[in-house]
């Protein structure tokens, strides 16, 4: 792994910045856990915060900030139009990314709203190498549909392969030279999100662009997740390993003729961003910004949180920065191999990835693995992680059940918000509920809505499994939590 090596051997992280802001957190006793989890109706979503140790369930909006970004926000210049502010945020991604238009959204699905009403006629077809959610249902509301064009490794949850975000180029040449006229741009998304935060190299995007040109189809960007993937652009792919974080996003930025990302994940604040150097693109943004978001100098975002996008740009650049989050998850991934635990490989950048099914072979799919993984992942540790399967799906017209191909117990890391110690906690109670798998059974409905019923739902366990589990950690750990 990265990371530093300690003069007698032992590999760990080591944190690039000190904590000056803390806030306390609650351990409450097992008992209280199983409480909080029934009363949830077994769904991580449902859990409050204050009943909660370590909140693993996304990296969305609960990034750290940095000093100097709540500095910049006591400075911001308050108004509807022209804001200074504004002036600032550009001229900051304008220097980073070289492109010379800048657009604000207020979070990366509302940057999708815009893109997908510009550019989706029905019967289209946009080619990604993976979709995210509300990216795919934003394409599919105008009419059109996702080709997502992914390495059969992507699928591979025990892969050696460092870019398993990578685009499939052969299948896109195919599609483009199928599909002539249906394709109104191709989409690449950094730091694969649904795959397990997976990267794609710097050579591919290259490739990918190449195509792309040659079809005269342009390529967007979704940068969401940039910061891990230009971490590993730069410690996995040895030609570039020399390049400056700057130069590799600048060459990533020339490849894309629209640019939009998520600043709740890329800029550790709350908003969006569009960037291109095209006149065209600008004049449909600029007519569909104030129509959704805001004025084009806020678009729906507070002052304060762009005057902490620009700082948290800047500080994307830097590598001590973005190294933490993947180095932390690769370090807690190696633990949890070391311990036998399935855990999906190679260590990606938005958290790791549990594998229900092989952790848990004993629970059948339509008792919800990996939801069910979840609830007891909550009573061992107080940890809160999130679904990533057959309860994220939806049932067909005829009320069948859509078994999810992968069942998966998504524990995020937030960049920069845990410490070492937490995460060598949250391994420990991992491996102790490892060590007694055979006790976790699974869940069944008491209330399942019709959309979307992962946010809402609330589910029983189909046993007193999670009783005995609570039992059996009551004698295990004695008077400690
Ligand atoms: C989170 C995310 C989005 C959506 O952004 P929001 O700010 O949550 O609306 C889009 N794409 C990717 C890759 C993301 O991770």
């Amino acid at each position: 792994m990265n990371g530093n090596i300690s003069f007698f051997g032992e590999s760990f992280p080591l944190e690039m910045h000190k904590v000056r802001i803390v806030q306390k957190l609650n351990l409450e006793p097992i008992e209280e856990r199983l409480s909080a989890i029934k009363k949830a109706g077994n769904n991580t979503f449902l859990l409050k915060n204050e009943n909660i140790f370590l909140d693993m369930l996304s990296d969305s909006g609960v990034n750290a900030m940095s000093d100097n970004q709540l500095a910049a926000m006591m400075q911001s210049d308050d108004s509807y139009a022209g804001s200074k502010s504004f002036t600032k945020l550009e001229n900051t991604a304008r220097r980073i990314f070289g492109k010379e238009f800048i657009l604000p959204a207020h979070q990366g699905r509302a940057a999708e709203n815009i893109l997908a009403r510009m550019f989706v006629k029905p019967g289209d077809i946009v080619p990604m190498n993976y979709h995210f959610t509300t990216t795919k249902a934003h394409i599919v509301i105008n009419g059109g549909s996702v080709a997502e064009l992914y390495l059969k490794e992507a699928m591979n949850l025990n892969s050696a392969n460092p870019f398993k975000g990578n685009m499939d180029t052969e299948a896109l040449k195919n599609l483009l030279e199928k599909e002539k006229g249906k394709v109104p741009f191709v989409r690449m998304e950094a730091g694969t999100n649904l795959i397990g935060g997976q990267p794609w190299s710097l050579q591919n995007l290259r490739e990918v662009k190449a195509i792309c040109a040659e079809h005269d189809v342009p390529l967007v960007l979704d940068a969401s997740l940039l910061a891990d993937n230009l971490y590993f652009i730069k410690t996995r792919e040895e030609a570039e390993k020399n390049k400056s974080i700057e130069d590799i996003t600048m060459e990533i930025s020339d490849l894309s003729d629209i640019i939009y990302f998520s600043a709740r994940k890329l800029g550790c604040v709350r908003g969006g961003l569009m960037l291109t150097s095209d006149t065209k693109f600008l004049e449909q943004m600029q007519e569909l910004v104030p129509l959704f978001e805001g004025f084009l100098t806020y678009g729906g975002m507070s002052i304060r949180e762009i005057e902490a996008m620009a700082v948290g740009l800047d500080e994307t650049m830097d590598f001590d920065m973005i190294k933490h989050g993947p180095e932390f998850i690769e370090f807690m991934v190696q633990e949890l191999v070391r311990r036998k635990i399935p855990v999906v490989t190679p260590a990606g950048g938005l958290g790791c990835h549990l594998n229900a099914r092989e952790f848990i072979p004993h629970v059948k799919q339509t008792e919800y693995p990996a939801g069910t993984l979840a609830a007891a992942v909550f009573i061992a540790g107080s940890v809160r992680g999130m679904e990533r399967g057959t309860l994220s799906e939806e049932r067909d017209k005829d009320g069948n059940e859509h078994l999810a191909e992968v069942e998966l117990l998504r524990l995020a890391l937030p960049r920069r918000v845990f410490t070492m110690s937490q995460i060598k906690y949250a391994v420990d109670r991992i491996h102790w509920l490892f060590e007694n798998r055979n006790l976790i059974g699974g869940l069944k409905w008491l209330f399942e809505p019709k959309i979307l019923r992962f946010f809402n739902g609330k589910l029983e366990a189909n046993s007193d499994w999670q009783e005995k589990l609570a039992a059996k950690f009551r004698a295990d750990f004695g008077d400690s939590l």
